[in-house]
């Protein structure tokens, strides 16, 4: 079916661009960057440990935008005695990067801690690797990647981002880009996130605000579901937040000015999806004609691991 058919806008989004100047380091050719902080995000008594990562790309020329990732390879080698692989981190500060220094970056990384088919405890490689470096310690990094999950030129366009735990990542970055860079966007941008608990609200909660700060700002406007919320807090999934706000995200899809983007794990990517595929076939449309066409003009972005 053809998008005038669809009664769709036929133009495809234009992104903002990767220089061509930027230079890209590959796995085996990496830059040695240097942590610059290694902090907590997540509140004291929470169940997981999450981290701001700062690192110092100095003299890399390396010009990252926002919505691109960043490689790590953990020192060391696998089982099989192959080097380890690399492992994809979202850049979570925007192109000017941490104290007004483009040369660096901002990783946002979940200490992962999962069970064996024995039950056993088993630390993830890199990202324990990451959270255990000491400030002054040198990582091997590579890219950076990824030229789709990209904001667009046109401040008029409405942003949807969803995201669960770490997948807020980018999400920093973009939101910096617009209200501390630009300082200004004309498109409404609403932000769905969902976390274990306020603790692990990260960005938005008592360690560190460097989402919720923007939160007075007229075109933007935060929702937050809890899964294991506090006594006296609705509990919740992000894909709640979506169905309870679906009216006004709706209208902006169908309207057809938006750029959706999703972000964490890929768990929660079929429940949100849901929201739209019931409004799509409420309107006797066929939701996956309809994200294929949004996908092709660059308006639907997921990035799930
Ligand atoms: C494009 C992209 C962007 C990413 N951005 C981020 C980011 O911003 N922050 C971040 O923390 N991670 C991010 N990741 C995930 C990251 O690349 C690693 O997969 C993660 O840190 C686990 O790697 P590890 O070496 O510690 O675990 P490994 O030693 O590789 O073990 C991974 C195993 O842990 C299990 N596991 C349990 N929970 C998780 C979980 N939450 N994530 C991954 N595996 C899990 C899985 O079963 C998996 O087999 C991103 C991935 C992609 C592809």
């Amino acid at each position: 079916m053809s998008n005038d058919q669809l009664n769709l806008p036929t133009l495809k989004l234009v992104k903002y661009e990767i220089p061509n100047s930027a230079k890209t380091y590959k796995p085996n050719a990496p830059f040695m960057a240097r942590v610059i902080v290694n902090e907590h995000l997540t509140e004291e008594g929470s169940s997981v440990d999450i981290r701001n990562i700062v690192l110092d790309l100095s003299d890399s020329g390396i010009q990252y935008i926002e919505g691109q990732s960043l490689g790590v390879i953990p020192p060391g080698i696998q089982e099989d005695g192959r080097p380890h692989r690399v492992r994809l981190y979202s850049i979570a500060s925007s192109r000017t990067g941490e104290f007004g220094c483009s040369q660096t970056v901002t990783l946002c990384v979940k200490r992962v801690i999962y069970q064996n088919e024995e039950g056993q405890d088993v630390r993830g490689v890199a990202s324990n690797y990451l959270c255990d470096l000491q400030v002054g310690e040198a990582v091997s990094v590579m890219g950076p990647t990824g030229r789709t999950f990209l904001l667009p030129q046109d401040d008029s366009v409405n942003l949807i981002l969803v995201a669960a735990g770490t997948g807020i990542a980018p999400f920093r970055s973009f939101i910096q880009r617009i209200y501390r860079d630009k300082k200004h966007w004309n498109g409404q941008v609403r932000l769905f996130f969902g976390a274990r608990n306020g603790m692990e609200s990260i960005y938005m909660n008592r360690k560190n605000d460097d989402i919720g700060q923007y939160m007075s700002q007229e075109t933007f406007e935060a929702f937050n579901a809890f899964s294991h919320a506090e006594t006296g807090t609705p509990r919740g999934y992000v894909q709640d937040q979506v169905h309870a706000n679906q009216e006004e995200i709706c209208a902006m899809i169908d309207e057809g000015n938006f750029s959706f983007y999703l972000c964490g794990m890929k768990a929660m990517e079929a429940g949100v999806e849901e929201v739209f595929r019931n409004h799509a076939e409420r309107n006797g449309r066929n939701w996956e004609e309809l994200k294929a066409a949004f996908k092709a003009q660059g308006r639907w972005n997921t990035e799930t691991y």
